[in-house]
């Protein structure tokens, strides 16, 4: 019985008295608010996040674009020197890789399926 008066007084206060309007919640660091990721993102973090942000993939962070595979659209692959590694998957349910070395210059040929391949510099950032 008390706890029913108490939240029928309750309802009516509520209902009375007009709350003052909430001022717009803001996060920026200049509002005095929680700073953002990118204000407050430094160092290599600030220069991937600068990078994303103009469609860039510096660090190979996003899934990488699909190629055919064929002569004139051959799977690019990026690499600091002028070598690199490749493993070729030639078919999709095969288990094993094809491992071959990829060189500068011309598109190569996967060994096994004869898949192109073809190495393009890629320089890291920093
Ligand atoms: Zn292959």
């Amino acid at each position: 019985m008390a706890a029913r008066l108490f939240l029928r007084s309750a309802f009516r206060a509520a209902k009375t008295c007009r709350a003052a309007p909430a001022p717009a919640l803001s996060r920026g660091m200049a509002a005095g608010g929680i700073p953002t990721d990118e204000e407050q993102a430094t160092g290599m973090e600030k220069i991937i996040m600068t990078a994303l942000k103009d469609g860039k993939d510096p660090y190979s962070m996003l899934k990488p674009k699909e190629y055919a595979g064929s002569k004139e659209d051959p799977h690019v692959v990026p690499s600091i020197t002028s070598q690199r590694i490749v493993g070729c998957v030639c078919e999709e349910d095969n288990t094993a890789v094809v491992w071959f070395w990829l060189h500068e210059g011309e598109a190569q040929r996967c060994p096994s399926c004869g898949s192109h391949y073809k190495m393009v510099s890629h320089e890291l950032p920093h």
